[in-house]
């Protein structure tokens, strides 16, 4: 019988569409599966899509959209996600399926009948962006550093988690479960202070899975999140691990197991807490707003050149990421290294052929580390000792010069060592590494087509004399022809409308020197009606119109907003000027 490895990721909010953080998780998850695939074991890989949680009914809300069709929308696009960065899942986990709802109502039941359930009252903060209580530790200058935002009062009667409990056996259980030390630590010091029963249940909510037993609740969306693990899974449970960002290393490394104490079914192995993707130095999250898309990134330049440039971050801390650091890790190390070695030794295996001999060259190849390396998960550490491999290829046939010398035995050497790096390169880079094995299958080697072009920085049309600045600070830069396709218009607010039961939304009608254009604009909750007549504003007028709340709205206004979306002002011309004018 074949070994089993069965690995997750966590599953993401569908409040937005995916970001490179969320890209990040699954390449690596991937990375992962593929290597422990190679080595004959059959792996199960789950990931999927949180869809129960109260945000993903908030930004239903603010796009005005049902939250079903909302969440459906959302969720497709991570499935995209996968498919085009070639993430091999076995199951796409959605935990408003019934598969899910069945197991996390059995869980429960099984810690209901253990005792450890009871009901009470709570009364604190709460961070809607991370769907929990926060204490008073948890925050930064009374916010949510996770969110940058101030988490809401809230008082309710509530069902209780005994979490207290499992504190010891936590503790223990912390000890070879979480991985890198560092984050192990985090928590094992944590457990050293008393550790407050959980609340489990949300008063009140439409959205999300009964509380079993009262249907005046709904179960407390962590803990029906982290159940998919389980119910994706069924009989192939325990997880031999489970791959998360550290922002959510408490609900993994604690209520996760507590709850599986408690319920009285086996444990996972390990966890792996990665670090941070960075633009410009901020956590990327959408809620900050700071966004390069990964599906747009991988339709621009493939799937293998966004699984590399990822890949080749830190896999425990936290890295920067951009568009200018993917075009370099492709030019210098996909084309330069990797695509001139395999070109011109297939070139040369071609033109000479080959000659079996003993491989001194392979014996440079540090595959014991890489091993290593994957068995601790620091995928990145093992793709940096293949291309240090790659690098010693290279010097090789620079100083052979099988060009001059026509031996068919340095050749040998060199196309027997780029196998074996193809074999290695499988689980990161798959679609290039099995092209590259393809060249070298046969004993009649052929020259390699081009597997990765240069990629040209293209050059902005901007004053010639200026350095073209294409990425500045982590953000791209868009060219001045995109810009001028923006047909921005100063316009009067004529007429101002309520929107049956939306709560942020203004039905505004603008004159934009024609009369009687339509746009829905999320800003009720900063201005009145009275506040918005009269009012000339600039408008985006050649946006595609969209349908809010059964309402076609023709375009966007502009609108200054803080961070956490307390404040927003509109923008407006500081001196009269006609409707109609051109803004640019
Ligand atoms: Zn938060």
């Amino acid at each position: 019988m074949k070994e089993k490895f069965y690995i997750t990721t966590a599953i993401d909010y569908v409040n937005a569409e995916p970001h490179i953080g969320h890209a990040f998780e699954k390449i690596l998850t991937d990375t992962i599966a593929r290597w422990h695939r190679l080595q004959g074991k059959e792996v199960f890989f789950l990931t999927g899509v949180d869809e129960n949680a109260q945000k993903n009914v908030q930004a239903a809300e603010a796009a005005g959209l049902p939250t079903k069709k909302f969440i459906n929308q959302n969720t497709q696009s991570f499935i995209n996600l996968c498919k085009i960065l070639n993430i091999g899942y076995d199951k796409f986990i959605r935990t408003t399926a019934k598969e899910h709802t069945e197991v996390v109502e059995e869980v429960i039941q099984k810690i209901i009948d253990n005792g450890d359930i009871y009901k009470g009252e709570y009364e604190g903060e709460y961070c809607v962006g991370c769907e929990s209580f926060k204490t008073e530790r948890d925050l930064i200058d009374g916010k949510c550093p996770e969110h940058n935002r101030i988490p809401e009062h809230r008082k309710e009667s509530a069902y209780f988690f005994k979490l207290g409990k499992y504190q010891k056996k936590l503790i223990k259980f912390a000890e070879n479960y979480i991985t890198p030390k560092e984050k192990k630590n985090e928590i094992t010091s944590r457990l050293k202070e008393p550790l407050n029963d959980l609340c489990i249940s949300r008063a009140g909510a439409e959205w999300g899975i009964d509380f079993p037993g009262d249907k005046n609740f709904k179960v407390y969306v962590w803990v029906d999140a982290l159940i998919n693990y389980l119910s994706g899974a069924k009989e192939r449970w325990p997880a031999d691990v489970h791959v998360i960002g550290k922002g959510i290393n408490w609900f993994h490394s604690v209520i996760w197991p507590a709850l599986l104490m408690s319920a009285k079914i086996e444990l996972p192995k390990k966890l792996l807490v990665h670090g941070y993707i960075n633009l410009a130095g901020q956590k990327m999250s959408k809620s900050l707003g700071n966004v390069i898309n990964p599906i747009i990134l991988t339709e621009k330049y493939g799937a293998d050149t966004v699984r590399y440039a990822l890949l080749r971050c830190s896999v425990l801390e936290d890295s920067d990421f951009s568009e200018q650091i993917l075009i370099e890790r492709h030019n210098n190390e996909l084309a330069n290294k990797l695509g001139n070695l395999v070109s011109r030794t297939s070139a040369l295996a071609e033109k000479y052929g080959t000659e079996r001999t003993t491989n001194t060259l392979i014996k440079k190849l540090k595959l014991k580390e890489i091993e290593k390396y994957f068995e601790e998960f620091k995928t990145d550490k093992a793709l940096n000792e293949i291309f240090a491999f790659i690098d010693i290829c290279n010097e090789f046939i620079q100083s052979k010069k099988p060009w001059e010398t026509h031996d068919k035995k340095i050749l040998y050497q060199l196309v027997y060592s780029i196998k074996e790096i193809a074999r290695l390169l499988f689980p990161f880079i798959p679609e290039s590494a099995e092209k590259i094995s393809q060249v070298f299958k046969s004993d009649k080697i052929k020259k390699a087509p081009i597997l990765f072009e240069k990629i040209d920085i293209p050059k902005q049309n901007l004053n010639k004399s200026e350095e073209p600045k294409e990425i500045m600070e982590g953000v791209t830069t868009i060219n001045f022809d995109d810009f001028e396709k923006i047909d921005l218009r100063v316009a009067e607010i004529q007429k101002v409308e309520e929107i049956p039961k939306a709560d942020k939304l203004y039905k505004l009608i603008l004159n934009d020197g024609e009369d009687g254009r339509t746009i829905c604009a999320g800003i009720k909750e900063f201005y009145s009606s009275k506040e918005l007549k009269g009012k000339k504003i600039i408008i985006v007028a050649n946006l595609k119109p969209r349908k809010l709340r059964g309402i076609e709205s023709k375009g966007m206004l502009l609108a200054a907003s803080n961070k956490d979306h307390t404040k927003v002002s509109l923008i407006s011309p500081d001196q009269d000027i006609e409707v109609g004018s051109i803004v640019g």
